[in-house]
């Protein structure tokens, strides 16, 4: 069995359609493939419609979070929720108040650059980001526009987390996050919590005050965590009797990583589908 657990698709920063997505996973021989779009179940009915018999799909999200990184700083942090039930009404509101925060928090961003004379058209930037727009999408932008040569040169540069036109998001705070997504039926699953390239770690400790919240697992096989990394957090999962995934964090053409890069064990996945109650896994 081989089981993929963190993929996006055109519905947040990915670059294949849901469709695509389902179909290419069934393709590079994947028996289950997880969708999680940043903060949005948008693509979960045309990766439903479109899934292959021999595919099993799964329904889940990646959402943007707060945390407490060593130091006692914040750090932004992404959790994975499977399977929650996409009607439950707490959740549902948080998910629409992050929808909103992301467009109004991109807006404000290009819109700073537009007055700063850069050829950035804040309307044609929204319009092309839809809405899970993000930063990928303003980086994008300005390559396009010749500002920058890459979207990684942006990344470093104008759109930094110190550079000239970042704009804070309001994230949910970690700890909320759990509760909500164990109170939706789902499981959570920390993501990538070793990569340093993305900025500060989250605070070990605080991985292991979630477990008494409703934490599911930990995210240890990832193309971005080192063989240290993923020792540091299967000590941690294997201590705290967590659920244990391996994934690609797949997003098409916009990084080299292919699906099925990293995998997640059979029987640790069992266990993920055993806990979730609020909505069923998609098999033939
Ligand atoms: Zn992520
Ligand atoms: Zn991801």
């Amino acid at each position: 069995m081989r089981i993929d657990l963190h993929t996006h698709s055109t519905a947040s920063d990915g670059t294949d359609s849901p469709a695509e997505l389902v179909r290419k996973a069934a393709d590079a021989g994947l028996d289950v493939v997880a969708i999680t779009d940043h903060d949005t179940t948008a693509g979960w009915a045309e990766a439903e419609a479109a899934r292959p018999a021999e595919l099993t799909l799964i329904r889940g999200m990646e959402m943007s979070c707060v945390g407490r990184g060593v130091n006692g700083y914040p750090v932004s942090v992404h959790l994975l929720a499977y399977l929650f039930d996409p009607a439950d009404r707490g959740f549902a509101a948080e998910r629409e108040r992050l929808r909103a925060e992301r467009v109004d928090r991109l807006r404000a961003m290009a819109e700073q650059m537009a007055a700063d004379g850069l050829p950035i058209d804040p309307d044609a930037v929204l319009a092309a980001a839809g809405p899970a727009a993000g930063r990928p999408h303003l980086a994008r932008a300005l390559v396009e526009a010749g500002v920058v040569p890459s979207v990684n040169a942006a990344f470093t540069d104008l759109l930094a987390s110190d550079g000239p036109y970042y704009v804070e998001k309001a994230d949910t705070a970690l700890r909320r996050a759990v509760t909500m997504i164990a109170e939706a039926g789902g499981v959570s699953v920390l993501a990538h919590g070793r990569a340093r390239s993305r900025g500060r770690l989250l605070d070990l400790q605080d991985v292991r005050d979630l477990v008494s919240h409703g934490l599911g697992g930990l995210e240890v096989d990832h193309p971005d965590h080192s063989a240290q990394d993923r020792a540091t957090l299967r000590d941690l999962a294997g201590e705290c009797g967590l659920l244990m995934t391996g994934s690609s964090d797949y997003h098409g053409d916009n990084k080299t990583i292919v699906l099925g890069e990293c995998t997640t064990e059979p029987a640790q996945f069992e266990k993920l589908v055993g806990r979730a109650t609020g909505v069923p896994v998609l098999a033939s």
